[in-house]
């Protein structure tokens, strides 16, 4: 018994360590120490919010319940810290930057953004969102570039704010939340959308919000997946595949789409669905439009997509990301203020890849995707 109990002991405190260093090794805490500023950082997804989408929040909370995101916002708005920071450009959110040794945010509007009250209302949020952001990078010029807000709502209306805001605005590019009222961009009345981002050679970053309420109800287990657990994920993933098999990219061969979170698990994913895609015709993936793409899906996501570091400062993650998809298609970002910025900049200057790679990942890319004004 006495050398059972002594095993135990030893056996629990090899344990012990081990799970101390699985801890020190864990996904987003960089062991090594702070390795200092190195490389020059513009951070591509990187909130804000005003006080007119604060009082949408607040509208929607007494009228759609049913809708995960409105749900969570009547969390959020709940804490005082992170509303401070979402609605400041100009005091604690430079400080940090500086901190952080970030150079750049590049700014867009909070998720949902604009997508969930009612097209009129969406429609002048977003010109309010986006004649805010205008004045901030203007304010503070070196620091901020923004993408612009448009309401899906209506995909008409929304067209001309994208003109309006790149050539007008000269903000840097565009921003979605995924869906909208359930639905998705592969649909063709949005093709409006497309016409215009591409006319004006602006990308179109995807951000996730929660899926439309009957998905997100098989998101509550123990822990509710919702958000950036999982179900962030789940939602934008999806959103990019129904992209690609729709054909949007033979159609607009140039379009240009940003994914953060490492590419929402898509870069993970392309062996697989050129295999099954492969075999669409014979069973159970047949096109229901009878439309053949022209290129493997693999192809599109090479091609069409970038991706952002944002909330994944997991170098393994970036190691494959980067052996996938090459050093142009990846944009170092933060989520601000939902992701904490030192670690995301040690993250990057402790990048194992190329340094020449990793100047493009940390600032060049971002500056040549989304125009953003290089150094000097
Ligand atoms: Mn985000």
């Amino acid at each position: 018994m006495t050398m059972d109990r002594r095993k135990f002991l030893e056996s629990s405190s090899a344990l012990l360590s081990a799970a101390a260093l699985g801890a020190a090794a864990a996904p987003g805490a960089d062991a090594a120490p702070a390795p200092g500023r190195k490389y020059r950082l513009v951070a591509t997804e990187e909130a804000f919010s005003i006080p007119e989408q604060v009082e949408v929040f607040q509208q929607c909370k007494k009228t759609l319940w049913h809708d995960p995101d409105v749900e969570q916002w009547a969390i959020f708005l709940g804490q005082a810290a992170l509303m401070g920071r979402l609605l400041d450009v100009d005091h604690e959110r430079l400080s940090i930057m500086d901190k952080a040794g970030v150079d750049v945010h590049v700014l867009s509007l909070t998720s949902p953004g604009v997508q969930l009250p009612d097209a009129d209302t969406a429609t002048s949020l977003a010109t309010i969102a986006n004649d805010r952001l205008a004045e901030m990078i203007q304010r503070h010029p070196t620091r901020y570039a923004g993408l612009a807000s448009f309401a899906p709502q209506d995909p008409a209306r929304a067209a001309k704010e994208i003109d309006r805001a790149i050539n007008k605005l000269k903000l840097n590019g565009l921003i979605v939340n995924s869906h909208t009222n359930a639905e998705y961009l592969d649909d063709r009345k949005f093709w409006p959308i497309f016409e215009a981002a591409t006319a004006v050679d602006a990308a179109i970053y995807i951000h996730p919000r929660n899926p439309p309420a009957p998905a997100a109800q098989y998101l509550k287990a123990d822990v509710n997946l919702w958000a950036a657990i999982w179900g962030y994920q789940q939602e934008t993933g999806l959103h990019a595949m129904r992209l690609i098999i729709s054909g949007i990219f033979d159609e607009f061969p140039k379009l240009k789409i940003v994914l953060g979170h490492a590419g929402e698990a898509v870069p993970y994913w392309l062996y697989r669905m050129d295999y099954m895609y492969a075999n669409a015709a014979a069973g159970i993936y047949k096109s229901v439009s009878g439309r053949k793409l022209k290129r493997k899906p693999s192809d599109y996501v090479k091609d069409n997509f970038y991706i952002t570091t944002s909330g994944m400062n997991d170098h393994a993650v970036l190691r494959y990301n980067h052996g996938v998809l090459g050093p142009d298609h990846i944009l170092f970002a933060i989520d601000y203020p939902y992701q904490e910025s030192v670690e995301a900049a040690n993250f990057m200057n402790a990048a194992p890849l190329p340094e020449a790679d990793v100047e493009k990942i940390a600032h060049g890319n971002a500056e040549k995707i989304f125009r953003v004004k290089p150094a000097g």
